[in-house]
C-alpha cells in the first residue's frame, strides 16, 4: 500500500495530461505560455476572486506576498507554530519574526481567542494556515485584523477546495496562497502554487515581483524572484482541475469511513488506547490534505503498522518554536502546549482520492492490531 497514489490517478486522467502536455510540446512556450493565464483565470472563477497570479511553488508563493507587503527586519508576523516548516521559514528569510500563536487543540488551526493579544506595534500581518484541509476560524481573525488595521494571508496550501461557510478557501482573506506540490489536493508534477487576491494594486506588484521586479524588458522597477509557473505544469493542472470536484468527494469519503471503522474499533476503550479521528468544524468542509488521527502510543503503533505493510506520516512531530533553527525566539517547551501536544500524538493515515475499501479495512485492522498490541 501506498500512502500516497499518483498513480491511479494518472491512470484515470493520462489521454488528457498527454493530449494537454502535446500542445505546449507543440507551441514551445514553456514558461508563462497560455495555459498559466487559462488556469489563472479558472482558478480565480473557481474561488470567486478577481485575480489568481500562478507560481512557482507555495513557498515563494508566500515569500512573494510577504515581499509585497514589504515585511522587512524589526517586523513582526503572526502565524501558527504547527505547520509545515516554510510557512514560517519565509517570514524569517525576510528578517522579520515570526510570532506563534497556540492551536486549538480539535482543528490545530490557529486559536483566535489568543490572536489578539499577541498583536504589538510591531505586527505586520497575521498569517493563519488552514492545516490537513479545513480553514481556520477567519470571520473572527479578519474582524480582529481589520480592528487593528493588518492584513490578512491564507496559507491555504494543503486546503484548496475546502470551504468555510460556504464560502471558497483561498478566496476569505486579503490575500491567500496555495501549492501544487504533487502530494496536495489539487498537485501538479513538479512544483507550482498560486496567490489570490481582489486588490488590483497586489495583484500589479505581485506580478511584477514574479518576474524579477520587470515592467519591460531591462527595466526593473524593484526586487523581484523567478517566481514564474512553467506551462507543462499549468497544463497538467487544467487537466487534473476537470476532476477535481469528484477527487475532493472521493477524499471526503475516505476520510469519513476511515472515521467510522476507527470510531467503532475503540469505542469503550481506555483513555490511553483511544484513538481520536479528526475534527471538522460544522461550518466548514475538509479538503483532507492530510486524514490526520492522534493516538497516545505513536512511537510503538508506527512500527507496528509498517509491520503489516501500512505507511503513516507525521505532520509534524516538532513545532516550529522548538525547531534548532528558531531557538533564537527564545520559546522554550511549554510556550505553546496544545501544538506540543499535538505534535507528539497526530499521525496521518493513507490518503489519496483513490483509497479502496478494502484497504482501509487493512489500515484500520492494522491500527487496531497495533493499538491492542503493543
Ligand atoms: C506544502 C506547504 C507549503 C509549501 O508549498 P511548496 O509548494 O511545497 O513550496 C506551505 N505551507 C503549507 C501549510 C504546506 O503544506
Amino acid at each position: 500500500m501506498k500512502y500516497f497514489d499518483l498513480k491511479a490517478q494518472y491512470k484515470r486522467l493520462s489521454d488528457p495530461v498527454n493530449e494537454r502536455i502535446q500542445v505546449v510540446l507543440n507551441h514551445g512556450q514553456f514558461v508563462l505560455g497560455p495555459e498559466v493565464l487559462e488556469l489563472e483565470r479558472a482558478l480565480a472563477n473557481r474561488v470567486c476572486v478577481k485575480h489568481c497570479i500562478a507560481v512557482s511553488s507555495g513557498t515563494d508563493a508566500l515569500l512573494m506576498v510577504l515581499m509585497a507587503l514589504g515585511i522587512k527586519a524589526g517586523d513582526e508576523v503572526i502565524t501558527s507554530p504547527f505547520t509545515f516548516f516554510s510557512t514560517a521559514e519565509m517570514i524569517a528569510l525576510l528578517g522579520a519574526r515570526p510570532v506563534f500563536v497556540d492551536i486549538d487543540r480539535q482543528t490545530y488551526n490557529i486559536n483566535s481567542e489568543l490572536l489578539e493579544s499577541a498583536i504589538t506595534s510591531r505586527t505586520k500581518l497575521i498569517l493563519p494556515v488552514s492545516l490537513f484541509g479545513q480553514c481556520a476560524d477567519y470571520d473572527t481573525i479578519n474582524e480582529i485584523a481589520q480592528r487593528h488595521h493588518l492584513p490578512v494571508l491564507e496559507d491555504g496550501a494543503q486546503s484548496f477546495g475546502a470551504f468555510y461557510k460556504n464560502r471558497p478557501s483561498c478566496g476569505l482573506t486579503d490575500i491567500a496562497a496555495t501549492s501544487f506540490f504533487p502530494s496536495k489536493p489539487l498537485g501538479c508534477y513538479g512544483e507550482g502554487g498560486a496567490l489570490f487576491t481582489n486588490s488590483d494594486e497586489l495583484e500589479k506588484l505581485l506580478r511584477e515581483i514574479r518576474s524579477h521586479g520587470e515592467i519591460a524588458r531591462n527595466h526593473h522597477v524593484r526586487l523581484g524572484i523567478n517566481g514564474r509557473l512553467d506551462s507543462l505544469q499549468a497544463a497538467i493542472l487544467l487537466a487534473k482541475l476537470e476532476i477535481f470536484d469528484d477527487e475532493v468527494v472521493a477524499r471526503g469519503k475516505v476520510a469519513k469511513r476511515y472515521s467510522e471503522l476507527i470510531r467503532e474499533a475503540f469505542k469503550n476503550v481506555e483513555p490511553d488506547l483511544r484513538v481520536t479521528p479528526p475534527f471538522v468544524e460544522p461550518h466548514n468542509t475538509s479538503v483532507y490534505g492530510q486524514y490526520t488521527i492522534e493516538v497516545a502510543s505513536r512511537e510503538s503503533v508506527r512500527p507496528a503498522m509498517e509491520a503489516h505493510e501500512i505507511p503513516t506520516a507525521i505532520h509534524y512531530a516538532q513545532p516550529l518554536h522548538l525547531q534548532p533553527v528558531f531557538s533564537y525566539l527564545g520559546k522554550h517547551q511549554g510556550a505553546y502546549p496544545a501544538a506540543e501536544n499535538a505534535a507528539t500524538r497526530v499521525m496521518s493515515l493513507p490518503m489519496h482520492p483513490y483509497v479502496s475499501e478494502k484497504q482501509q479495512t487493512q489500515v484500520v485492522d492494522a491500527l487496531k492490531d497495533a493499538v491492542f498490541t503493543t
